[in-house]
């Protein structure tokens, strides 16, 4: 892959790696603020998360507006935006 930047001490690759662990709420809580964290700053994730792209840009909104949501919440949005 040759774009592969590492943001939030976490890689681009391994966001999409894991990013299907995420939502399915998988990951520890370590790792779910270093894929938030990557993601919110990471415009290629973004375009390019394949069919997690629309997930990443929903995500990204969320946790661009104050105040942020709880995990839960955040769950049952993307629930609604899988389904
Ligand atoms: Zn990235």
């Amino acid at each position: 892959m040759a774009h592969d930047r590492e943001i939030s001490g976490i890689r681009c690759t391994q966001i999409l790696a894991v990013l299907s662990d995420y939502l399915a709420g998988e990951v520890s809580q370590d790792t779910r603020v270093c894929i938030e964290a990557h993601l919110s700053e990471c415009s290629w994730c973004e375009q390019f998360g394949g069919e997690f792209s629309a997930v990443v840009r929903q995500l990204r909104l969320r946790l661009a507006e104050p105040p942020p949501i709880g995990a839960a919440e955040a769950e049952a949005v993307l629930d609604r935006i899988l389904l």
